[in-house]
């Protein structure tokens, strides 16, 4: 089966979803990741039929099926709070425009990040969400939601297999509640990468490997159980090429997205640059080169 990667992607007002494509194929990739606006703010532009059809046209000549792309939500929305009820019913209104824009542009998975239980504890927060996706999907149609497995940093919710499964218990739409894996925020909770057969067999036994729509990779810059969440380039962290290569290879992840959310090189200079297209090239030839530093 045909290796399924891609990674993070801009969507501008402009280019719209067609700008999207065109960088997706500019890194030799066959999918692709995108939030639909500003991750920090609640502004967001129509969407453009015209470019949208352009897009899907462009992704039908190159092999590039829409089941795989994925959308990820903004970090405003956090459904664990509730003790603050306007931010908590603005998280709702807000994942409910995103799940709409989500079906709007013709795809089927949108990420969340399950929320930081503020104000209250784990078990209040792990209701709070619930609730919230259960409204939020009462009131929308078709769109999944994906729960990222997260670092647990702060008080963040969903860093364990039993925090995810005790949300999607409570989720009434069941057809609708997935899983999004990340190699930096598992290496960042505690799970030993190295034998990522373990956990999936834990994942399998309490929520379902079929529940895993896609998964992020990231190398990470902190050791493991670290709470950090901060990624690194693919071999220049903690987690390393080899355990990364081998969960992308891995039998039992099979067909599914795999997504790259790592940092540009020189982030913060003028000349900053994606490192997507060198990744992926890596990845697929199994071989690592400090293409950094070259
Ligand atoms: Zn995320
Ligand atoms: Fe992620
Ligand atoms: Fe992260």
């Amino acid at each position: 089966m045909e290796l399924i990667i891609g990674s993070n992607v801009s969507f501008t007002k402009d280019k719209g979803l067609l700008g999207s494509v065109e960088e997706t194929l500019s890194y030799n990739a066959n999918t692709f990741m995108f939030y639909t606006g500003s991750n920090r703010s609640r502004a967001r532009n129509p969407i453009n039929s015209d470019k949208t059809y352009e897009a899907f046209k462009l992704m039908i000549e190159n092999n590039i099926n829409p089941k795989n792309v994925i959308v990820h939500s903004p970090f405003l929305i956090n459904l664990a709070n509730k003790k603050e009820l306007s931010k908590y019913n603005f998280s709702i209104d807000f994942l409910i425009t995103e799940l709409e824009r989500t079906k709007e542009l013709g795809f089927d998975n949108l990420v969340l990040h399950p929320g930081s239980a503020i104000n209250c504890t784990k078990e209040e927060g792990i209701e709070n969400i619930a609730e919230g996706i259960n409204e939020a999907l009462s009131k929308t149609e078709d769109t999944n939601i994906l729960l990222e497995y997260m670092s647990g940093k702060g008080n963040e919710v969903g860093s364990s297999i039993d925090e995810l499964k005790q949300i999607i218990e409570k989720v009434n739409q069941k057809d609708r509640i997935y899983v999004c894996l990340d190699t930096c925020h598992m290496n960042d909770s505690g799970i030993d990468l190295t034998k990522i057969d373990d956990f999936l067999d834990e994942f399998d036994e309490k929520i379902g490997i079929d529940k895993i729509k896609c998964i992020h990779i990231n190398d990470s810059l902190n050791e493991i159980s670290s709470h950090k969440d901060r990624h690194a380039n693919i071999g220049y962290g903690k987690i390393g090429f080899e355990t990364i290569t081998n969960i992308i290879y891995n039998k039992r992840l099979e067909g599914k997205p795999f997504l790259l959310e790592t940092p540009f090189i020189n982030r913060n200079m003028n000349n900053a640059k994606a490192p997507y297209k060198e990744e992926i090239k890596m990845i697929r030839e199994k071989k690592f080169t400090d293409f950094i530093n070259q």
